[in-house]
């Protein structure tokens, strides 16, 4: 493809090397969403009538702050690092050196279309390297804005946006790139590590997962309903780190579901497709395969779908059946699944039945569990006595393990992720010390001391 070459061509001029190149087109392109703003949540509410709130809070506003984070913190980051050195190399001054991989691929889902798209080009851009993105053909509003503003503000020799669905995306995924970025399913996880074997380029994956959230006898239940609701229906349930399904201790199992009901009701109102802070499911393919997941299923609560909109109200489902299509893999909607336990056993027997998920959720109010829970399983991130929240702090790296994914961004991650860490050793030519070269003369007793002086 034209564009990797011209990308490649320019990342050779050493101009992204620059800090104070860096920074302005920081500058420039936060400058532009700031302008664009009310049309970036226009575009997200044609797409899936995600509500102005929520654009703001976990799209625009997000990204927003990463870019103030990277402008802030740019000089220093990019700052070749000190580290002490061996007595072995004496005198020497040692260095890691943070160099850009050159032209990074990202490739952006349909949930969360803007910041998923503009978060990792934050970091591309931070640590010098030249970016294409692919935004989801999902969300068509959003691709057509998020190419306007980079074609507003960057060359396409620097930043550029290629619109389109799968088979651009192979298009892009058989060309050379130094770096690519992927958020979306684990399905085509597995085929973006595949593609980048063949040039063994690096990779960062952003999957999905099961994510459990277990309330135990202790928890403070009104206000852990509230929590799970709120992190559960935001976005209409499309959201990676949302809770899949429930695992709450029998004895407070009836007291959980009603306080679930209630904050249903007290936040969307009895009826929820007048609610105004409500989206909806994005789009058919994904609405009819929900549906068909309640099938056979015991719905407490909700259950309501309007085919015209794609609309499926906050449902409630009641000891699901294990091996149906609700439980086999990630949910991604509005459906949440309850399951009661009676022992710690219970809970291993449930967590282990899945590949390791994106995020954990613990509401209880006995430190010995939330640690138990935190230090027995594997889980991309988390919090204790909340949802979601984990995301909203910059210094904490963002990812998944195993089936939810590989590597992590935000923040200073973001920088360390999009760049080559290289090892230097600035040595002195005075002295030089004999003993390493041949023909060695050091006797084997001293030699088989030297791990010291690593
Ligand atoms: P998806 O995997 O279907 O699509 C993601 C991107 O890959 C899109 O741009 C699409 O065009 C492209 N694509 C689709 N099929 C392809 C193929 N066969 N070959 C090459 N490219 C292909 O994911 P989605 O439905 O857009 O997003 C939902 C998934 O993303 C969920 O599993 C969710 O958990 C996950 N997700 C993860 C994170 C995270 O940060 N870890 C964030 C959001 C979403």
């Amino acid at each position: 493809m034209n564009i990797v070459k011209k990308q490649r061509d320019f990342f050779q001029t050493q101009k992204t090397k620059e800090i104070s190149f860096r920074k302005a087109s920081l500058k420039r392109l936060m400058q532009e969403i700031i302008n664009r703003e009310d049309a970036i949540c226009d575009a997200l509410y044609a797409d899936f009538k995600k509500p102005k709130f929520e654009t703001l809070a976990a799209e625009t506003q997000f990204v927003l702050a990463e870019l103030k984070h990277a402008i802030k913190n740019c000089t220093s980051w990019a700052r070749p690092q000190r580290i002490s050195p061996s007595l072995m190399n004496w005198p020497s001054a040692d260095y890691i050196y943070k160099e850009p991989y050159g032209t990074v691929l990202i490739i952006a889902p349909w949930n969360y279309p803007f910041q998923l798209a503009i978060a990792p080009l934050v970091g591309a851009i931070v640590s010098g390297n030249t970016a294409v993105i692919k935004p989801s053909e999902v969300t068509p509003n959003t691709a057509k804005i998020i190419s306007e503003i980079i074609k507003s503000v960057f060359e396409p020799n620097y930043v550029s946006v290629v619109e389109g669905g799968i088979e651009v995306s192979q298009k892009l995924l058989a060309e050379k790139w130094d770096y690519i970025f992927f958020t979306g399913s684990t399905r085509v996880g597995q085929i973006v590590y595949e593609s980048a074997s063949k040039h063994l380029t690096p990779v960062t994956l952003e999957l999905g997962g099961k994510n459990p959230c277990i309330v135990d006898q202790t928890a403070t239940i009104a206000t852990a309903a509230k929590r799970i609701v709120w992190g559960k229906f935001l976005n209409a349930g499309q959201t990676c780190i949302a809770t899949d399904y429930i695992l709450v201790h029998k004895s407070v199992k009836d007291v959980l579901i009603e306080a679930l009901k209630k904050s249903i009701i007290n936040f969307f109102g009895e009826n929820v497709e007048q609610s105004s802070d409500y989206a909806r499911i994005v789009d058919e393919k994904h609405y009819t395969g929900l549906k068909s997941m309640l099938l056979g299923e015991d719905v407490l609560f909700g259950g309501d779908t309007n085919d015209t909109d794609n609309f499926i109200s906050p449902t409630l489902v009641n000891e699901p059946s294990l091996d149906g299509k609700l439980m086999e893999g990630e949910i991604f909607g509005p459906i949440l699944p309850i399951i009661s336990y009676e022992d710690e056993i219970d809970i291993k027997r449930h967590i282990m039945n899945y590949g390791k998920p994106l995020a954990t959720y613990v509401f209880s109010n006995r430190k010995s569990f939330q640690r138990k829970i935190i230090e027995t399983y594997s889980f991309g991130g988390g919090a204790v006595n909340d949802t979601v929240i984990q995301i909203t702090n910059k210094r904490l790296p963002f990812g998944g393990v195993g089936n939810s994914g590989v590597g992590a961004y935000h923040g200073k991650a973001s920088f360390d992720l999009f760049s080559h860490h290289k090892s230097i050793i600035k040595k002195a030519n005075w002295p030089d010390i004999p003993l390493r070269y041949p023909p060695y003369t050091l006797p084997i007793k001293y030699v088989k001391k030297i791990k010291s002086l690593f």
